[in-house]
């Protein structure tokens, strides 16, 4: 890669367009830190629209978390957003704490925000592919062009690492298998008379089994081997607060195997809120969904369809088998594996970036602070399980924001739309 770097380069450049990279950009616009031209955001699939795809293929309607977890600032952006426009009754009201958003509000919301600060016109749709970080500079090789810039923001979300069961993975490239973030799979797509097995007993499974148990004619399958358990949230809300219980994290040294075994004992995977778990009760009730309370073992593909055998003995025939599964390590994505290969970056405990805990800045190799910011799940080791969540996000913009005003030395301004 060859080294550039002049006046004109984007002086910050936001590698992911989704929630954590959105976010960002509004956060150092409203900081007046920097000018909308001195920004770019990288991503191949458009602003937000990895993040409305992935809640479309598991049939999501609302979201999990309050109405005051948004991409702006203010809080209450969102609720007046909804007053304003007589869409109050977009905001479902929960057992515990607030309402929470519908997706299209969400989304409408969002993309009222990056109307409002013109972020599309810094969109650059190129997926990056190559981060070398330089003296002055951070090198980014896209799909599109080489980009050239002062600091990197790094918020790619899990990008694309998924887990599929062992006895998936030779059937992964079959027509009947697939996993529910796979970018091509289209629950619409799933014709009529169709037989569909959903494995898994989280959220995403659940969702997507009620979705499709709804329409005629599917005939829905929930393979879920252990008991459902209900989590209003996807962790305790101490994390939510990041004081004391993000201390005993820190606690630990940095990317380390200690840390990454904490937050995945504080995060409730494998839950589903109170709403969906009632959603499935009612569809496993009248018939819309069958429960298959086992392991899958075996699955072979015959002549376009897929033939699973259960632990306890059980067989069945299926149109197509959808994997909800699971996200896979949050390091595990290309760009991740590049950079811990190729990089004069610190890595840790399986690949886990060795993040400064007070700015979210990557260790270089020599303990100094480098030019690259993380946000979102990768930032985990450091804001704890709701890193990747759009709180995260929002503890994420306050720690990189006040890091560029220190490096930067511009005081805070007004707002610049
Ligand atoms: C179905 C679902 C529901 C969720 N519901 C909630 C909820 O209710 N509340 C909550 O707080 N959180 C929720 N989350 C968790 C979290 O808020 C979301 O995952 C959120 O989208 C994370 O934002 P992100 O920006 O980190 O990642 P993403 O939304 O995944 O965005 C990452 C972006 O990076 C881009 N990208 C990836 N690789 C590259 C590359 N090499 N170059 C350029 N761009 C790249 C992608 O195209 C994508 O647009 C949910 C997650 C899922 C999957």
């Amino acid at each position: 890669m060859v080294m550039t770097g002049t006046d004109t380069d984007p002086l910050v450049t936001i590698v992911g367009g989704g929630v954590h990279g959105v976010h960002l950009a509004v956060r150092l616009l409203e900081s007046g830190l920097i000018d909308l031209g001195e920004l770019r955001i990288v991503d191949p699939a458009g602003l937000l629209e990895s993040f409305r795809r992935t809640c479309r293929q598991c049939g999501m309607t609302e979201f999990r978390s309050p109405l005051v977890h948004h991409v702006a600032t203010d809080p209450f952006s969102l609720r007046d957003f909804a007053r304003e426009r007589g869409r109050e009754d977009e905001l479902r009201s929960t057992t515990v704490g607030a309402a929470r958003p519908t997706v299209s509000l969400f989304f409408d919301h969002a993309k009222w925000v990056c109307d409002r600060y013109s972020l599309e016109s810094a969109h650059v749709d190129a997926r990056a592919t190559e981060i070398k970080e330089c003296r002055h500079t951070v090198e980014i090789e896209t799909t599109q062009d080489r980009l050239s810039t002062r600091w990197c923001l790094l918020a790619v979300g899990h990008g694309r690492s998924f887990t599929y069961p062992t006895w998936a993975i030779e059937l992964v490239s079959t027509e009947p298998v697939t996993h529910v973030w796979e970018p091509g799979f289209d629950p619409d797509a799933i014709g009529e008379t169709s037989s569909v097995g959903i494995v898994g007993g989280a959220i995403t499974a659940a969702q997507l089994a009620t979705t499709l148990g709804q329409l005629p004619g599917r005939d829905v399958m929930l393979f879920a081997r252990s008991p459902f358990r209900v989590e209003t949230l996807e962790a305790s809300t101490d994390w939510m607060h990041f004081g004391g219980a993000i201390e005993t994290l820190h606690a630990h040294p940095p990317a380390s195997r200690a840390r990454e075994e904490l937050v995945a004992e504080a995060r409730y995977d494998g839950t589903m809120p109170p709403y969906v778990f009632r959603r499935l009760q009612r569809a496993l009730e009248n018939g819309h969904v069958d429960l298959e309370r086992s392991e899958i073992t075996v699955a072979t593909e015959a002549g376009g369809t897929v033939v699973v055998t259960c632990r306890d003995g059980s067989a069945f025939c299926l149109d197509k088998l959808v994997c909800a599964t699971g996200f896979g390590s949050p390091y595990g994505g290309a760009l991740f594996r590049q950079l811990h290969q190729h990089s004069t970056l610190q890595t840790g405990y399986r690949g886990a970036p060795v993040l400064d805990d007070d700015t979210l800045r990557w260790l270089r190799r020599d303990g100094t602070l480098s030019r690259i910011a993380v946000s979102g799940v990768a930032a985990q080791q450091v804001l704890g399980p709701f890193a990747r969540n759009v709180i995260g996000a929002r503890r994420a913009g306050t720690l990189i924001v006040r890091s560029l005003e220190a490096e930067l030395g511009a005081a805070t301004s007004e707002p610049k739309p």
